[in-house]
């Protein structure tokens, strides 16, 4: 089973992700937490680059054939190995991140967009993708908090509301039209009943 989270920033997709692997190692499965851009050395050499100031000079055609080539190293390396081994993946972003950070705000056409999609995941698809919906407003407030906290924001992560929402509605729109692999889950609420849901999420797929 290939399960992504997706959503803005703030909207608490590592803490969900940590929850629901330790939910399902404790069922006895085989879990692998994975994150993108990254997941693989190369992967996350390429990550470095796409989150520091260097990525400035980068027009956003050339961001997004970055990103496309980190996800493919990824699925090559690390995911594809583990699904043909029988482990849960479970994936912090993953291609609908680059339709909606590349494609929508990032002005890209959706050919452009979809072509390096298929390239990039070669038939590695999510079964399921799980949509961590929250205001702009209030995940940019969460991961303001977490990175004065721990480290200094990602440029990306230094972009206007306008954006945010933008971006929001975007992953709205995306699972409007996948709604057999899309789940939106309401992320405002309390980090319990959050996961709890998850967890019924994926428990109905397992069972599939
Ligand atoms: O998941 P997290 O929010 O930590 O992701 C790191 C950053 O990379 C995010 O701030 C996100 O905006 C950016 N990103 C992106 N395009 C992708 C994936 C992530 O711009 N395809």
């Amino acid at each position: 089973l290939f399960v992504s989270f997706e959503g803005g920033e703030g909207a608490g997709k590592s803490t969900q992700i940590r929850r629901l692997a330790a939910w399902l190692r404790g069922l006895g499965h085989d879990v692998l937490v994975t994150r993108e851009p990254g997941g693989s050395p190369g992967a996350e050499a390429v990550r470095h680059v796409l989150l520091s100031g260097a990525a400035e000079m980068f027009g956003t055609r050339m961001e997004a054939i970055l990103f496309a080539a980190a996800r493919n190293d990824h699925v090559e390396e690390i995911i594809r190995p583990a699904l043909a081994r029988g482990t849960i993946v479970l994936c912090d972003r993953f291609m609908d991140s680059s339709r909606v950070y590349q494609g929508i705000t990032g002005n890209l056409e959706p050919d452009f967009i979809e072509a390096l999609q298929r390239v990039a995941v070669n038939g590695v698809v999510p079964d399921c993708t799980l949509i961590l919906d929250i205001p702009a407003e209030i995940g940019l407030e969460r991961a303001r908090k977490r990175a004065s906290a721990d480290t200094a924001p990602d440029r990306f992560e230094k972009e206007e509301l306008q954006t945010h929402e933008k971006r929001r509605e975007a992953f709205l729109d995306i699972a409007a039209r996948d709604p057999d692999r899309c789940h939106i889950v309401d992320a405002q609420r309390e980090e319990d009943a959050i996961a709890d849901e998850i967890a019924g999420i994926i428990e109905k797929r397992l069972s599939l």
